[in-house]
């Protein structure tokens, strides 16, 4: 299926992850992928496996948490690719497990700053670019922390509540203008983000929170964002889609 073809999409934190198997998708489906990510070996190395099977990528480094780097990572996908149909913001930080009184203040504005900050950094330069390319579809990566609780991390449930909130209003604003905006909740997705920093029979707990019974791959995570971005979901807009195994059921 090249549902995407000739279109230029953005993929944040494409380096890793679930937003290496966004872009590898939406390559693979006729996209001309930005592979943006704050690690520029990582964004090559998915821009080099999406060049081995013929899909037409390149890297770009962004910070999300600062405006001038998102605004010219927008400048150089249109430069490249002559205008933007497609964005997922997606890249985010996790933080340290610390109750909320006892939360360091430096990990707190550093969590804003990417998760929260970074995809309204996005929005304004990727509608802007949007509006000049005649609409397009943009994707918010949220979590099952968007929706419920979790002890010990209130910054990233915070940034992810808040993306539900921004995520809605953004797109009341553009839905008139062709541009669709949704977001997406992941429940624990087997990544980087993870496994570098639990071991293994943590991650063993969290799978089992899961009424499928295991965690989620990041290639489902990218099916569910592919379908939203793509015209299958034309009346879909403003809204939070989850794919957690169950989590959110219980
Ligand atoms: P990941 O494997 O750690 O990938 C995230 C990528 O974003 C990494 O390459 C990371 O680089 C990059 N990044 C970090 N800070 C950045 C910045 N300031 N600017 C640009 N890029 C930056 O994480 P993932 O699990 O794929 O997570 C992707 C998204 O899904 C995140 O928003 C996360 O909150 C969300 N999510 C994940 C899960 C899960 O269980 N994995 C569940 C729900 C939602 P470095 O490695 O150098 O930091």
């Amino acid at each position: 299926m090249r549902d995407f073809e000739g279109k230029t999409a953005i993929v944040t934190g494409a380096g890793s992850g679930i937003g290496a198997a966004i872009a590898i998708e939406l390559a693979a489906r006729g996209a001309h992928v930005v592979a943006a990510d704050i690690d520029m070996v990582a964004a090559e190395t998915t821009v080099t496996k999406i060049a081995s099977t013929l899909g037409n990528a390149r890297a770009c480094r962004v910070d999300v948490a600062d405006p001038r780097s998102v605004e010219q990572m927008v400048v150089f996908a249109v430069e490249i690719f002559g205008g933007l149909q497609f964005a997922v913001n997606n890249a985010g930080i996790g933080g340290p497990s610390e109750t909320t009184a006892n939360y360091p203040l430096e990990d707190w504005q550093k969590i804003i700053d990417v998760n929260l900050n970074g995809v309204f950094y996005g929005l304004k330069y990727e509608i802007a670019a949007m509006l000049k390319s005649g609409g397009g579809a943009i994707i918010n990566m949220s979590s099952i922390l968007g929706s419920v609780g979790w002890e010990n991390a209130c910054a990233y449930v915070s940034t992810k509540h808040a993306l539900i909130g921004l995520t809605k209003t953004a797109a009341m604003e553009y839905a008139g203008h062709n541009i669709r905006i949704n977001a997406v909740g992941p429940g624990f997705i087997d990544t980087p983000l993870l496994t570098k920093n639990l071991d293994a029979e943590t991650i063993g707990q969290l799978a089992a929170l899961h009424p499928v019974g295991r965690l989620g791959t990041p290639e489902e995570v990218s099916a569910l964002t592919c379908f939203l971005l793509s015209t299958n979901a034309s009346f879909i807009t403003g809204s939070y889609h989850l794919v957690d195994g169950g989590y959110t059921a219980k």
